[in-house]
């Protein structure tokens, strides 16, 4: 095979959505696969709804997903006279024409739609010959008859019958190109082989091949992918897919969870769940793509996320983590501090905001205490206890972990008390919860020091006056 190039060609109208960034990382893979070439594309002929911020945000998170790009970003509006050349070309070779007919407004077609009928363009300006002028359009000459046909690699063989074609518009009366037109021309003059992109575009396909048709080149491959469905396969809502893939990098996903997330979404290797980088570029092809649609599942989601947060050596984590620990009020915390705080919540979240809320008692004196463990465990009954384990704790020789250990059995031993009911208040007064990592790593983290602050804390709030 010739080298691979595939594109992805957002427009930008919007955010980069999981949708988008589904398409992204299939055309990056294959890319990969190959070790063929991977192309951005930025498709803004639409001036009305395009945004330069959403420019930013898509590379923004292309590059935290870790699709990098071999060429582009290419600009469609900085190629306006390459779609010229093309116009000029199908112009000249009678395939397009000038068209100076105002543009069937939403309404016709809205109608049309309602009497069950394609809204079609009726032809006036087809065989007249008009010449170009400040008003023309060009308009495609479509065969009316004939069936226009491609062997998707996804989809397998798809037929269109032409006479449903419309006289499409190429290039409007401002000179802009429109999709069908400037995708083409892209395609051809980036010389992609691969056009992999959403099964919504099956009905533009045909409308392309007849253009290159028309322009005398042989098309690239088509690749149709399923599009995700939301919830009970309905279609993606806010809550359920549609958010853009940086809300997920927000909401403290990493980004190789949503990778593997999105290469399993309609494809397989038999039934493997967990991909490095590395394997998904190994293995993916478009062979295993299924036909039908992948329904997004937010508990696998986060179930790949935790694995990956476990999994994570721990400096690493501590860097990821840092940014998350703002919003704690918790700025600039030192890594090596941290370094040790973030292997003990890695396996007990799911994401880095989970995480970082759970890291704050490591930062922040914990009171206020959760009202309901402080309740419960902040008696005046577990002052004694409290005193007891502060007393034995002060005079420890080396608090290792072990060594909490020996001192918690001891004391369930002496006074008769499960570990657990030992444990509780002192996890409330060194955290202000009745959960978290395990107490002898906490005490261990903390440092003796701290520890015995807090505790002391615990027993002045249990029995104001006394500590
Ligand atoms: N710009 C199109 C979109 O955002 C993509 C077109 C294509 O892949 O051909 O849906």
């Amino acid at each position: 095979m010739s080298e691979v190039r595939t594109r992805f060609s957002p427009s930008p109208t919007g955010a980069l959505h999981l949708g988008g960034a589904h398409t992204a990382l299939f055309n990056w893979l294959i890319a990969r696969h190959y070790q063929g070439t991977f192309l951005l594309r930025i498709e803004d002929t639409d001036q009305e709804r395009s945004q330069e911020k959403f420019v930013a945000e898509i590379l923004e998170a292309m590059t935290w997903l870790g699709l990098d790009w071999d060429e582009g970003p290419y600009r469609q509006m900085e190629r306006l006279p390459i779609y010229q050349d093309y116009i000029n070309r199908l112009l000249a070779s009678g395939a397009a024409y000038n068209c100076n007919c105002p543009p069937q407004d939403a309404k016709a077609r809205q109608a049309a739609l309602a009497r069950g009928e394609k809204p079609k363009y009726h032809g006036h300006c087809r065989e007249i010959n008009l010449p170009a002028g400040p008003e023309t359009a060009v308009r495609f000459k479509t065969h009316h008859t004939g069936v226009t046909h491609w062997d998707d690699q996804i989809k397998g063989p798809i037929a269109f019958d032409n006479q449903e074609l419309d006289d499409l518009v190429l290039q409007r009366a401002d000179g802009n190109p429109t999709y069908n037109f400037a995708v083409v021309v892209d395609d051809i003059t980036m010389a992609v082989t691969h056009v992999i992109r959403g099964e919504d575009h099956i009905p533009n396909t045909p409308r392309q091949l007849l253009i290159y048709e028309a322009l005398k080149v042989t098309p690239p491959f088509f690749a149709h992918m399923p599009l995700m469905l939301g919830k009970d396969r309905a279609k993606l809502s806010k809550r359920h897919g549609a958010l853009s893939a940086l809300a997920y990098r927000d909401q403290g996903f990493l980004p190789q969870s949503l990778v593997n997330y999105l290469a399993r979404l309609g494809w397989s290797h038999g039934d493997q769940e967990i991909f490095s980088r590395e394997e998904l570029v190994k293995y993916f092809t478009l062979n295993h793509v299924t036909k039908s649609p992948g329904v997004y599942d937010e508990e696998k989601l986060l179930w790949l996320n935790s694995h990956y947060l476990k999994e994570m050596p721990a400096p690493e984590l501590a860097r990821e983590l840092t940014p998350f620990l703002a919003a704690q009020g918790i700025t600039d915390p030192d890594q090596a501090y941290l370094t040790r705080v973030a292997p003990t919540l890695s396996a007990r979240c799911k994401t880095l905001v989970e995480m970082a809320a759970a890291a704050r008692f490591y930062f922040l004196d914990p009171r206020p205490y959760e009202v309901k463990a402080a309740e419960k465990f902040l008696t005046p009954a577990a002052v004694p206890t409290l005193r007891e384990i502060a007393a034995r704790l002060a005079i420890l020789p080396d608090p290792s972990e072990e060594a909490l250990n020996r001192l918690f059995s001891d004391l369930a031993q002496t006074t008769e008390q499960k570990m657990a009911s030992l444990a509780q208040p002192v996890r409330v007064a060194l955290t202000g919860k009745t959960a978290s990592p395990g107490l002898y790593e906490i005490i261990h983290i903390l440092g003796r020091e701290e520890a015995l602050r807090r505790i002391s804390r615990a027993i002045e709030f249990a029995e104001p006056g006394t500590a």
